[in-house]
């Protein structure tokens, strides 16, 4: 398969394969869905293929069949076993081994790091050292949505690419046609939900995000109402993604001290408006802000892959949910 470019990061594309030396290494950062893999995977396509066309891989001479096919020796793609787990010591040796032999087909090497803020800190350590002595024709490309979770030493070592979501109407244009089966409202809840970028709008629409949120609010009316426990709602939403309810529960709690304040909440929980409305009633700031920490704090768990009993933290979740309708 071609590699193909998000059409909205075309200029980024176009100025960066025009220029006659690239960097050693790289960093392509964004937001989760805004395209960053397939743009990193169709840079590590131009750089090993011998005749580029109009500056993209051609497809179709030795070195772009051999990475089609999966077999390119000069090409490493380093990705945690597992999604949501850490890239680990074996990868780094692996890395290393690529990094001393030469290249296998006479020409540039290249490593597809994704997601860098998956490294432990045995292969940034690793990866550390390569920068430091790069290899002639040794292209590292590190991918990332948190590059904030990378080393400092890492990142001044790449040069950073951010790569930006396309505007709303861009990115309505391209889901009407990546899912032409949803209606415009539909596509515009996933876009919303996405936080503007595409890529994950369309991941959402096949995780079945639209009934999964529909069901969470009624949960979440069902619990302020006593009519469900925190371990039932907990015991429902046991497929839910951890990552999805904590943005969603982070985001009713900027709106809810945005309402504290008196300001406008934003436009993206709508369907929350009563609800987040009714409990801005009881708790004070500062327990709102309390919350607001305790949040963050086991996002950055989730995110940095801590061992959580999932069962038990969502239980939590909503037991600290409810204290902010505890009287004061
Ligand atoms: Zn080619």
């Amino acid at each position: 398969m071609l590699e193909v470019v998000c059409p909205w990061h075309a200029p980024i594309w176009s100025s960066l394969t025009s220029q006659t030396q690239h960097a050693h290494a790289y960093l392509f950062s964004g937001l989760p869905g805004v395209g960053k893999r397939r743009f990193a995977n169709a840079f590590a396509a131009f750089l090993l293929c011998d005749t580029p066309e109009h500056a993209m891989a051609c497809g179709h001479c030795r070195a772009c069949l051999l990475r089609e096919a999966g077999s390119h020796p000069d090409l490493l793609l380093l990705e945690p076993e597992e999604e949501g787990k850490a890239i680990r010591v074996d990868a780094v040796r692996q890395l290393v081994d690529f990094i001393g032999q030469t290249a296998q087909q006479g020409g540039r090497k290249v490593i597809v790091l994704h997601p860098a803020e998956a490294m432990n800190q045995n292969a940034a350590n690793a990866l550390l050292k390569s920068l430091e002595e790069p290899t002639r024709d040794t292209f590292l490309l590190l991918v990332s949505d948190q590059p904030s979770r990378l080393l400092a030493t890492i990142r001044s070592r790449c040069r950073v690419q951010t790569l930006a979501a396309p505007s709303q109407a861009d990115a309505l244009d391209w889901l009407a046609t990546a899912v032409p089966e949803l209606q415009a409202e539909q596509h515009q809840a996933l876009l919303i939900m996405s936080g503007g970028a595409p890529l994950r709008a369309l991941e959402l629409h096949q995780l079945d995000a639209i009934a999964m949120r529909q069901q969470v609010v009624a949960d979440i009316k069902a619990l302020i109402k006593q009519e469900r426990s925190p371990s039932q709602v907990s015991d429902a939403w046991s497929k839910y993604p951890l990552e999805l309810l904590l943005d969603w529960f982070c985001s009713w709690t900027l709106d809810l001290l945005k309402l504290h304040t008196g300001a406008q909440p934003v436009a993206s929980n709508q369907d929350m408006d009563k609800v987040l409305g009714y409990v801005v009633r009881f708790p004070t700031a500062g327990q709102l802000m309390d919350w607001q920490g305790w949040l963050l704090a086991h996002r950055a768990m989730v995110q940095g892959k801590a061992n959580l009993n999932r069962g038990l933290f969502v239980e939590a979740l909503l037991i600290e949910w409810k204290k902010l309708l505890e009287k004061r």
